[in-house]
């Protein structure tokens, strides 16, 4: 069996992160996550301003500035788990010159859920580990049950960046849907499902695209 190259694709909230991270680690892959990546470099001045500015908003980072970031970690990966990018179609372009795809998992949830899950989010601000203030809270309240630090909200998961991101989904994300269908590579799965069936979904797509 080989290694995959996984893309997760889906809105904001739909659980991406959750469940990319189970793939690398059950297939032993690279999890890149072009948020965290630009989350530890936010201040990094680049000739398109900082991320900062842009992610603060709610808006996308430049291409450019993505692309250069995703080349460098694709080519030290022998698979991985794209989990936040390709999300415009300059990116895609530009990801076919750097490497093939063996599947693209699309998690669909409705809009009401996923504004209802950024809205209760928490992450810890030392190791990232994210909580659901309702569905999946700390065992002490603002502590983190993993390493002891601070909860906080996400900047970006205040209403209107919110807002601004879902639109950013809906304005530059959902088109490369189709076009990753067209090419035979989209698995669609039922984000709403609790995460361990969304899990059982996703082990059965990588398993037999590989
Ligand atoms: P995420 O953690 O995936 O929700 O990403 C947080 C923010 O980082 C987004 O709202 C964007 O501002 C920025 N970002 C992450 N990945 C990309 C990307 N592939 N293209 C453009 N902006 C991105």
């Amino acid at each position: 069996m080989r290694n995959p190259r996984v893309i997760v694709m889906g809105p904001p909230g739909a659980g991406k992160g959750t469940q990319s991270q189970r793939v690398a680690a059950e297939f032993d892959v690279e999890h890149i996550e072009t948020g965290a990546i630009l989350r530890a470099n936010k201040d990094v001045e680049t000739e398109y301003g900082t991320p900062r500015e842009y992610m603060e908003r709610g808006e996308y980072v430049p291409d450019q500035v993505m692309n250069a970031v995703v080349e460098e970690e694709v080519a030290d990966a022998n698979g991985f788990v794209l989990d936040g990018y390709p999300r415009t179609e300059g990116q895609v372009e530009f990801l076919d010159t750097i490497t093939e795809i063996d599947v693209v998992l699309y998690l669909a949830v409705s809009e009401e859920t996923l504004i209802q899950r950024l809205t209760s989010r928490r992450v810890c601000s030392q190791c990232g580990t994210t909580y659901h203030l309702e569905f999946d809270p700390p065992e002490r309240a603002g502590i983190c049950d993993v390493c002891g630090d601070e909860l906080v909200r996400r900047e970006d998961d205040a209403p209107e960046a919110i807002r601004t991101r879902v639109r950013e989904y809906e304005n530059k994300t959902v088109d490369l849907l189709d076009l990753y269908r067209s090419r035979d590579l989209l698995t669609e799965i039922d984000g709403e499902q609790s995460p361990n069936e969304v899990w059982a979904d996703i082990e059965r797509a990588i398993t037999s695209a590989i």
